[in-house]
């Protein structure tokens, strides 16, 4: 990455990333450190936290880890007071962990389930934003990481989807109550062989069925992902607000 050409729209900038020691939210994190930010990254273990930094680290990127599982309160508290004690302000939050516990059909899910996908998925983004709201900036920027799958919810996701959707909703809805300071965003990636995803490239049958589904004949990667964040994190995407951009090489999704 450090090869392609990227400029520097976040110097001097604040850039918390939820889930960001691996896989999509590590490239957001290392993409927006790379272009300047000042980056927090998080996720549930202090092991991943600390090994994270340290990379970011040897890349140049000022980092500071600290460990939040997104649905404890407590931690999600200690996430923004870090940040503001060391920083002094937020300007970017992109809220991106995820869970999907069930390959269950919607209405065989059990309730638990039903809880903890609603708990992580959607629930977790919109407490932190409220313990962070006091410290965002003016032109500061959300962004949440929702999913091709907002828009057809896949069988064997069906629920996930669907939580996936609620952010759709959210982002329209937070983008009307957080102007015009605040602007609301969300990507939804397509297809990119992580952790989280690895029933991609389980098989090659798989990783060929779902790259057949793209137009650009691939799978996406955590690059990807990351440019299209940091664009609509940037002051480039300063006139946009309430919309979500796909990045999914062309899988269809919406007019
Ligand atoms: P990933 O590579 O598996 O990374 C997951 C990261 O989240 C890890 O750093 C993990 O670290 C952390 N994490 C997991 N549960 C957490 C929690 N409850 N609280 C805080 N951190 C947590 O996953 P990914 O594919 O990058 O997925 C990131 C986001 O992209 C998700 O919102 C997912 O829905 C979305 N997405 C992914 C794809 C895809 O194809 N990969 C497609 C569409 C959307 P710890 O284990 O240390 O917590």
């Amino acid at each position: 990455m450090e090869k392609m050409k990227i400029g520097r729209r976040f110097q001097g900038k604040v850039a918390i990333v939820t889930a960001s020691t691996q896989g999509i939210g590590f490239g957001i994190a290392e993409r927006l450190g790379l272009e300047g930010a000042s980056v927090v990254i998080s996720s549930r273990k202090q092991k991943n936290v600390d090994e994270a930094v340290e990379k970011l680290k040897t890349k140049g990127i000022e980092a500071l880890g600290v460990v939040c599982h997104v649905s404890n309160a407590h931690q999600r508290k200690n996430l923004v007071d870090k940040t503001v004690e060391k920083y002094g302000k937020i300007d970017v939050i992109v809220s991106n962990a995820a869970a999907n516990p069930s390959i269950d059909t919607i209405l065989e899910t059990q309730e638990s389930v039903l809880d903890k996908l609603w708990e992580i998925n959607v629930k977790a983004p919109i407490l932190l934003l409220k313990d962070a709201a006091p410290y965002l900036q003016k032109g500061s920027s959300v962004i949440f990481i929702a999913s091709i799958a907002a828009y057809q919810p896949q069988t064997s996701m069906a629920m996930y989807g669907v939580t996936k959707t609620a952010l759709l909703g959210l982002t329209k809805a937070l983008a009307v109550e957080m102007a015009p300071d605040t602007r609301v965003n969300s990507v939804a990636p397509g297809f990119v062989p992580t952790h989280f995803a690895d029933f991609i490239t389980k098989s090659e049958d798989t990783r060929k069925a779902v790259e057949e589904k793209t137009l650009l004949n691939r799978l996406g990667t955590t690059q990807d992902m990351a440019a299209a964040t940091a664009f609509l994190a940037s002051d480039d995407a300063a006139y946009i607000t309430g919309e979500t951009l796909v990045v999914a090489g062309g899988i269809p999704s919406r007019l």
